[in-house]
Parts: structure tokens; C-alpha cells; sequence
């Protein structure tokens, strides 16, 4: 600021103002007091439109015709327009010397913009010509806004003539105040501090979320980046920094510039919503060819602004930005309010941090275009809703991530209880397979050893086992072995037919199954109609009476066989008691004994027992 100052006091010297007032019939000259520390000029000036834009100093002087008084309510913005305009006032120092103010035009964006300082008689005390369209060291005061030294004689007035021109037909906001040096510095420094903070929070954001991206890889984040870093440049172009300190020699950069950062904040604040609220995962997605269309036509409109067209760029922009807000704030209510749609999170935080910047974008076109007064509101309502919304999206963005994390630890979870469901249902699965293996295995043992038309045990049985049967029982109890046959069993298979012969076969093997209750008690087909059975006795006569109830139950049975002398099925039994303490009962010997036995009852007769002890 110092500096500043220091280099304003070459001009001093120019700016003193001499000699007696002539008065061009305007009001009278606005005295400057000492203790005035800001006035606002623009409201007290005259305006002069210059529809051609060709009128001199000397000419605009002359126009006394063409001059108008403020009149009451005159915003004083001029929006879209090609005329030039004219503003003059009169200044004068109050009592007590005179008073070195600075004159300031608080707009950075100003294309054109001359200033004459010009005694009552006539005389060009000094001139400047700057704006944003000519290099920056063409400004009285190294400041971001064109602003300018000048001392007010008490003595004399000054008249202050500032023409104002653009290259494309839009005026920015903008005021004209005259400073007192102590009010200017205190402002300029509270500006600085204030757009510090702003900038700060803007590149600590940007600094935090490109770290962020470079380790999550998340687009969102890398959306948010770009959109926060032409964000950035694009109004650090508008506050008149860039100008000021990057690039002061080349005005037609700081307009590229303005314009290839604003359309690429938009567009990448447009495709970082679009990946953030992730509208394509709801059933809203069929907005999304809608959204995609109001952007591309929003950046049509952005095309004339790199061509160095503002108006036209603003014009055809304001419309469609218009629609495109409108639709993407339906989207988001309709979003919110639906906590079933998986955006619904994110569309709620989009929402809340995009409201503060859509009110301002609007208000802060209206104030450009004349349609709202420009005050320290309107003029720095971009800043403070952009701040907000950059502020809200990363904390959005923060609670995305805890979301993520959420997501990826129910993820985790539920696949862990997946897992351990599917091993239980293997296990399970195991379990019964090995059952269902073990009864087929039962199933398979108990068919090698069963004689499929009978279901008694087969041959094979018998002689794997019957040794050993005599061997187990051998000082335990008395074993009887029996062997039966059905009598004339040829015969009967000559009159009913072997399929009968079967059934017959059948028939007798249940019947006498049933009766062998007593665990260790068998059956076994011997072959053909010849059966044996094994069982355990206390003394001859119990075994005898049980064999002859056998006997009873094939009569019993009643069986009829036309051949047979009874005309029904009996069998014929050959019983065998073998003494359980005899140590040379050798098998072989007692199924021949059996069969002796077996032999003798069909002798006899048959449908009768024949029984023997070993
Ligand atoms: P006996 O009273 O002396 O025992 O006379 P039998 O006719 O019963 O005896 P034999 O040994 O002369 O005849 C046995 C018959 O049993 C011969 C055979 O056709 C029949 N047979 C053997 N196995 C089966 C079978 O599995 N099914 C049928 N239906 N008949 C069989
Ligand atoms: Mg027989
Ligand atoms: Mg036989």
C-alpha cells in the first residue's frame, strides 16, 4: 500500500488545480471535506451517451445538450449496450487546504475507460486511459480496480470527465468512489484480507481434494479439482489479481483467460454433479440425455466469450443457464426427497450447497445488466456463494466417503456372513451326502447279502457267516440249525407256473421271517425252494416246538397246491440241536445232519419234522 502511494505522489504535481471556477451551468461543485473518508460519485455524476462512440473530450464538452442530470432510482449499470458513455462531476476541496484523494473505478473487467481531469477554463490538467483491454501499468495506482491520484484545490474546482467504452457491448458492474487515502488503505487492506480468506479456503479445498484424488483415484474427487481450480483462476481474473500480478503486459490473456476459465468451471461443476449425485444409478436416468444437452448448449454459448465476445456469450448463456439450473435443481429436490433413490445423500448436500451460488449467479447478472443497483452485495455475492458452495460440496464430498466406507464395510460384512452361510450349507450338504452315502452303502451290503425274491439272507451269507454263528454261540447257549424245504414244489411250478412258484416262495420266507423275532435268529435261502434257519435254543424240546409252529404257519398259510396230498403248501424240517459245549461241531457236519434230518421228515411223509441232537 505504501508503495502504492508512493507512486501516486509523482502524479501530484500534474493534479493540482489552479485558478477560477467556470461554471458550464451543471450544479454546483460537490465539496470534498477533510473527514470524508469515501464518497460515491456514480449516483451524483452527469451522463453522456455517445451512441457512436466517436466524441472527443473536446466534443463531449461541448454537448451541453446531451448531458443529463441523475435522476432519481438510475441504477447507473448500463448492461448491454454498444454506446459510449460519459461521466462528469465537478469536485472541489472543502475548507482547510487542499486534499489529496484517490478516485477509484471498482470494476476490474472495465474494457476502456479514460479519465481527464480538466480545469474550469478548459485545460487537461491530466489524462488516463486504461481499463482491461490495455496493459496494466497504464493505471494510476498499482491497485486491481483502475484507480487514481488527484488533489482538490479548496480554491478551484476540477471537473473529472471518465469515459467509459467496451470492445463487445456488455458494462459490467461497477461504482466510481473517491477516496480519502487513510479510508482507501483501511479498505484495500480489509478487500485483501477478506479476498485472501476467500482464496485461501479455495486453494486449501483444491490442495486437499487433489490429495484425495491422487490416493482414492475417485473421480468425484478429480471433477471437484478441475471445477475448484478454473473456479479459482476465473475469479482471481474477475477480483483484478491476475491482471495485477500475473500477466499485467498482455490484456488480451487476462480475457482468454476469463473466458476459458469460466466455461471450465461450469463444465466441470456441470460433470462433477453429474458424477457426484450419480443421477445414471435411479430411475431418473432418463433426465440425463436432457441434462447432457443443456450443458453442451450452455458451452455453445460459452464459444463467443472465447472469441472475446462477453455480450453475446452472456446473452445466449443466461437462457439456457437458466433451464439448465432449473432442471438440475428439480432433479435434486425430486432426489432429495426420495431417501429410497441411492444419490438421494448426495443430491441433498448438492442441493444445499448449490442454493447460495444460484441465487447469486442470477442477482449478480441482474446487477450487470442494469436491472438491480450495484452495491458491495451484488458485486461480491459470487464470492460469497461460490465460498459456501465449495465449502459445502467438500464437506458433501467428506460424507460421501464416509458413506463409502460405510458401504464398504456392510459389503464386507455381509460377504463375510455369505461366506460362512455358504460354508455352513457345505457342511450341511457334506453331511448329508456322507448320510445318504453310508444308507446306500447299508443299502448296497444289505443287497449282497439278501436274496432279492425272498429277502431272506442268500447263500453267500450263509457260508461266509455260519461257522461263525456256530463258533459265537459255541458256550453260550444251544444252537439249533434247520433246514426246510417246500413240498412237491415241482409239481406245483407244473400246475400254477414258476411266476406262482415265486410268489409262493415269497409268501413262506415272510411268514417265517416274522416269526424270527429274537436278535441272532436268521433265515437264508439255501437254493432253489430249500431255506435254513439258525437260532438260538435253551433244550431240544423249546426248539422243537418252535420249528413245528413254523411248520404250522406254512399250513396255516393255506396255500393251495391241487398236487399236493393236503391240496395245500407245507414244508418238511429238518432240526438239528447242537449242544453248546461241543467242541468238534464242525459245520460241514451239521448242515449235513440238517440235511439227513431234512431227508428222513420227507420220507416219512413230508409236512412234518425230523429232529436230531449233535
Ligand atoms: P419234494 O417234496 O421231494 O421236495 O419234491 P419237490 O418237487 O419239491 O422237489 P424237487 O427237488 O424235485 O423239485 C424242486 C423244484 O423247485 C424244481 C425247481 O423247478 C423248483 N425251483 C427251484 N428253485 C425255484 C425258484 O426259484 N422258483 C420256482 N418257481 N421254482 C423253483
Ligand atoms: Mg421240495
Ligand atoms: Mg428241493
Amino acid at each position: 500500500m505504501a508503495w502504492m502511494l508512493a507512486k501516486a505522489w509523482r502524479w501530484l504535481p500534474l493534479l493540482c488545480v489552479l485558478g477560477c471556477a467556470q461554471a458550464w451551468g451543471a450544479p454546483p461543485p460537490l465539496i470534498v471535506q477533510a473527514a470524508d473518508g469515501k464518497v460515491s460519485l456514480l449516483p451524483r455524476a452527469e451522463l453522456l451517451e455517445d451512441p457512436g462512440g466517436r466524441l472527443g473530450l473536446a466534443q463531449a464538452m461541448r454537448d451541453e445538450a446531451g448531458w443529463k442530470s441523475p435522476a432519481a432510482g438510475d441504477t447507473r449499470n448500463f448492461g448491454f449496450t454498444h454506446s459510449t458513455w460519459w461521466l462528469r462531476l465537478r469536485l472541489q476541496g472543502g475548507s482547510g487546504g487542499a486534499q489529496t484523494r484517490i478516485l477509484e473505478l471498482a470494476s476490474s473487467l472495465q474494457d476502456y475507460m479514460d479519465l481527464y481531469l480538466v480545469r474550469p477554463s478548459g485545460a487537461v490538467l491530466a489524462s488516463y486511459h486504461t481499463g482491461d483491454q490495455r496493459p496494466f501499468r497504464q493505471r494510476g495506482l498499482d491497485y486491481r480496480n483502475p484507480a487514481f491520484p488527484l488533489i482538490l484545490s479548496a480554491d478551484e474546482p476540477v471537473d473529472v470527465y471518465l469515459r467509459l467504452d467496451t470492445r463487445d457491448g456488455l458494462y459490467e458492474t461497477f461504482g466510481v468512489d473517491l477516496w480519502s487515502p487513510p479510508a482507501f488503505m483501511t479498505a484495500a487492506h480489509t478487500e485483501a484480507l477478506l479476498y485472501g480468506l476467500y482464496f485461501g479456503i479455495l486453494l486449501a479445498l483444491l490442495a486437499y481434494n487433489l490429495l484425495l484424488f491422487v490416493s482414492t483415484r475417485d473421480r468425484s474427487f478429480g471433477l471437484y479439482v478441475v471445477y475448484v481450480g478454473s473456479f479459482f483462476v476465473w475469479n482471481f481474473i474477475c477480483a483484478g489479481y491476475a491482471f495485477q500480478y500475473l500477466w499485467p503486459d498482455q490484456p488480451r490473456l487476462n480475457n482468454l483467460m476469463f473466458a476459458l476459465t469460466g466455461i471450465g468451471s461450469f463444465f466441470s461443476f456441470m460433470l462433477f454433479i453429474g458424477e457426484y449425485v450419480q443421477v445414471g444409478n435411479t430411475p431418473l436416468r432418463w433426465l440425463l440425455p436432457l441434462y447432457r444437452m443443456g450443458t453442451v448448449f450452455c458451452l455453445l454459448g460459452c464459444l463467443p466469450e472465447l472469441a472475446g465476445n462477453h455480450a453475446l456469450g452472456y446473452m445466449l448463456e443466461f437462457p439456457i443457464f437458466i433451464v439448465v439450473v432449473s432442471m438440475c435443481l428439480a432433479i435434486g429436490v425430486k432426489m432429495a426427497l426420495d431417501p429410497s433413490l441411492p444419490g438421494s445423500r448426495a443430491a441433498r448436500y448438492a442441493l444445499l450447497a448449490f442454493s447460495p451460488i444460484a441465487v447469486a449467479i442470477p442477482l449478480y447478472y441482474l446487477s450487470s445488466v442494469g436491472l438491480l443497483a450495484s452495491t458491495v452485495l451484488t458485486r461480491n455475492m459470487m464470492q460469497i456463494g461460490s465460498a459456501a458452495e465449495v465449502l459445502l460440496l467438500a464437506f458433501g464430498l467428506a460424507d460421501r466417503m464416509n458413506t463409502l466406507k460405510a458401504q464398504k464395510l456392510a459389503a464386507e460384512r455381509s460377504a463375510r456372513e455369505a461366506q460362512a452361510a455358504l460354508a455352513t450349507r457345505l457342511e450341511q450338504q457334506v453331511r448329508e451326502r456322507t448320510r445318504e452315502l453310508e444308507q446306500a452303502n447299508l443299502q448296497l451290503a444289505s443287497a449282497a447279502i439278501t436274496d432279492e425274491l425272498t429277502g431272506a439272507f442268500n447263500r453267500r451269507h450263509f457260508n461266509e457267516i455260519f461257522a461263525a454263528e456256530i463258533r459265537r454261540r459255541r458256550g453260550e447257549q444251544q444252537l439249533a440249525f434247520c433246514i426246510f424245504d417246500v413240498d412237491h414244489f415241482k409239481s406245483y411250478n407244473d400246475r400254477y407256473g414258476h411266476q406262482m412258484g415265486d410268489e409262493v416262495l415269497h409268501t413262506v420266507a415272510a411268514a417265517l421271517r416274522s416269526r424270527l423275532q429274537r436278535s441272532g435268529d436268521k433265515l437264508f435261502r439255501l437254493g432253489g425252494e430249500e431255506f435254513g434257519i439258525v437260532i438260538g435254543v435253551d433244550d431240544v424240546d423249546k426248539a422243537r416246538g418252535f420249528v413245528d409252529a413254523l411248520r404250522s404257519e406254512v399250513e396255516a398259510l393255506k396255500i393251495p397246491h391241487e398236487s399236493a396230498p393236503l391240496g395245500i403248501v407245507t414244508a418238511s424240517f429238518g432240526l438239528l440241536v447242537v449242544a453248546a459245549a461241543d467242541p468238534d461241531a464242525q459245520p460241514k457236519d451239521i448242515y449235513a445232519a440238517a440235511d439227513a434230518l431234512l431227508y428222513q421228515a420227507k420220507s416219512a411223509g413230508r409236512n412234518r419234522i425230523q429232529c436230531g441232537v449233535a
